[in-house]
C-alpha cells in the first residue's frame, strides 16, 4: 500500500487567507458527514495557474505583472469566479477565494465549482488603455484553461463590465465567433444580463431582510453602516435606503462619512464619481475606516475586502447584526469572539451569493440565446436566496451551529455528495 506523502515545504498557496478558508472547512467537516477520502480531496484546489503578463505602458516601456487563476473544484460543473486587479493578489488569496466560491455555488445549488483569479497590479495607477492591454494579454495566457464549459470569469475588485467585454472579445477573436458565455458581468449589449450589476448588493439586502424577519426586526427600522462603496457596498447602501433603513455611514479606501440622521446617498455617489473617492465630501462628518467598523449600529455591512474584523477589533464591534458582502472579511478569531458576544454574522458564502446567482442566470441566457426581464431575474434571485437562507437557518438551529458553519456544511455536503457519487478518478 502506498504511503501518504509527507510534504515538508509549505505548498505554494498555503498563506494566512488560505489557512482561514481551510480552518473554516475543518470546523464544518464534523457536521457534514463526508468520507475521509472526499474530505481530503476537497482540501486542495484542483488546478492553480501562475502566468506572467507582459504589458506595454503608455510611455512605451514594458512591465511584467504576475497573474493567477485557481480552480478549486469542477465536481458539479464548470468553475466560476471573479478576476481582481489588486496589489495583494496572490496564489493563496485566489485559492482561498476559489474554495469559498465552491461552497457558495453548491449552497445555492448552482451547477458550478469555485475559481478565482487576478493580476497583481495597482489598478488606480493604470490608464484605461493599459488596463485593456493587461486584460487582453491575461485572457490569452488563460485561454487553454478557461471556457464556457470549463471556467467562467466574472468581475471582482477593480474589474467591471468593461473588463469583461475585453475578455469576451479577446476569447471570441481566438475562436472566430462571438462567445458571450465565456464571462459573466459583461455589458448588456454583448449578452450581459439585466440586474447583474446590482445583483450582489441587492442580494445582500435580500438576505439581511430575511434575517431581520427571523430575528423579529423590521428592516425599515435598522440603522446601517456600510464599509466599501464600490459595486457591492454602493448598491447595498442604496437598496437599504430604498427599503426604508437609515444608512448612517459608508466608506471607501479614503475613509468614511457619517451622518447619524442618514446620508444623502445620491449626493455621495455623485461626489465619488466626480472626485474618485469619498474624501473631502463636504456635507457629512468624517471617520477613519477603523472607526467606522466600531460605530454603534443595527446592521454592519462589510463590503470592502477580506480581513477587516479581526481579533484586534472584534471586541469593539457595536453592531447587532453583521452582513458579509465582501469575501472573508471576518477572521477565524473574530468569528469566535463575535459568536461569544452573541452577534450573528450573515456569512459571505450566503450573503454575497446574489452575484454568482445572477451570473448563472446570465450564462444560461447566453447559452439559450433567450433573455429574461428584470422582474423575472429579481424574482428568481429572491427565490434562490430565500431557499438557501432557510436551509442555512434551519441547519444552524438543528445542529446548534453558527450561520457560517451551517452555510459551509450545507455547501460541503452538496459537493461531497456529488464526489461520492462520481468517485475519485480513476
Ligand atoms: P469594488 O472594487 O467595486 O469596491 C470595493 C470598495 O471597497 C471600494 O469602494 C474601495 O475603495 C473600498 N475599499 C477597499 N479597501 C478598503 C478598506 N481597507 N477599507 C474600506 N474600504 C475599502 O469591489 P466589489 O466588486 O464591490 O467587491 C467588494 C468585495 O465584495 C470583495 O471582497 C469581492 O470579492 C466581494 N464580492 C463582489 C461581488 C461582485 O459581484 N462584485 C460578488 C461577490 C463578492
Amino acid at each position: 500500500m502506498a504511503e501518504a506523502v509527507h510534504i515538508e515545504a509549505p505548498l505554494e498557496w498555503d498563506t494566512p487567507l488560505y489557512r482561514q478558508a481551510l480552518t473554516q472547512y475543518e470546523q464544518a467537516l464534523p457536521h457534514a458527514d463526508v468520507s475521509e477520502s472526499v474530505a481530503e480531496r476537497l482540501r486542495y484546489p484542483e488546478r492553480s495557474v501562475l502566468v506572467s503578463v507582459p504589458v506595454r505602458c503608455d510611455d512605451g516601456h514594458y512591465v511584467v505583472y504576475p497573474g493567477y487563476r485557481v480552480q478549486h473544484s469542477s465536481v458539479l460543473g464548470p468553475t466560476k469566479g471573479g478576476i481582481r486587479y489588486d496589489p495583494e493578489v496572490s496564489l493563496g488569496e485566489c485559492a482561498a477565494l476559489a474554495a469559498w466560491m465552491t461552497w457558495k455555488c453548491a449552497l445555492l445549488r448552482l451547477p458550478y465549482g469555485g475559481a478565482k483569479g487576478g493580476v497583481r497590479c495597482h489598478p488606480r495607477e493604470l490608464s484605461q488603455s493599459e488596463l485593456q492591454r493587461i486584460t487582453r494579454r491575461f485572457t490569452i495566457e488563460l485561454v487553454d484553461v478557461i471556457g464556457p464549459q470549463a471556467d467562467i470569469p466574472a468581475p471582482d475588485m477593480a474589474t467591471n463590465e468593461q473588463t469583461m467585454a475585453w475578455m469576451m472579445d479577446t476569447y471570441s477573436m481566438q475562436k472566430g465567433f462571438a462567445v458571450p458565455e465565456i464571462v459573466t458581468g459583461k455589458p448588456i449589449a454583448i449578452g450581459g444580463s439585466v440586474f447583474r450589476h446590482e445583483a450582489t448588493g441587492a442580494g445582500v439586502v435580500m438576505v439581511v431582510e430575511r434575517a431581520c424577519g427571523r430575528l423579529g426586526r423590521q428592516l425599515a427600522q435598522q440603522r446601517c453602516v456600510v464599509q466599501g462603496f464600490g459595486n457591492v457596498g454602493g448598491i447595498a447602501a442604496d437598496e437599504l435606503a430604498l427599503k426604508g433603513a437609515t444608512v448612517i455611514a459608508v466608506s471607501d479606501l479614503s475613509g468614511g462619512v457619517l451622518d447619524e440622521s442618514g446620508l444623502d446617498l445620491p449626493a455621495l455617489h455623485a461626489w465619488a464619481a466626480e472626485h474618485g473617492s469619498l474624501a473631502d465630501y463636504p456635507d457629512a462628518g468624517h471617520v477613519t475606516n477603523a472607526e467606522l467598523l466600531e460605530l454603534r449600529c443595527d446592521v454592519l455591512v462589510l463590503a470592502a475586502r477580506e480581513d477587516q474584523v479581526t481579533e484586534e477589533n472584534a471586541a469593539r464591534i457595536d453592531a447587532k447584526l453583521i452582513a458579509e458582502g465582501a469575501n472573508g472579511p471576518t477572521s477565524v478569531e473574530a468569528d469566535a469572539i463575535l459568536a461569544e458576544r452573541g452577534i450573528p454574522i450573515l456569512p459571505d458564502v450566503l450573503t454575497n451569493s446574489g452575484g454568482v446567482t445572477v451570473s448563472y442566470f446570465e450564462w444560461v441566457q447566453d447559452l439559450g440565446r433567450l433573455f429574461w426581464t428584470r422582474d423575472e431575474i429579481r424574482a428568481r434571485l429572491a427565490e434562490k436566496l430565500g431557499d438557501a437562507f432557510d436551509r442555512v437557518w434551519e441547519l444552524a438551529d438543528e445542529r446548534s451551529l453558527t450561520l457560517r458553519q451551517a452555510a459551509l456544511v450545507a455547501g460541503i455536503r452538496e459537493v461531497a455528495g456529488a464526489l461520492e457519487a462520481r468517485g475519485i478518478y480513476p
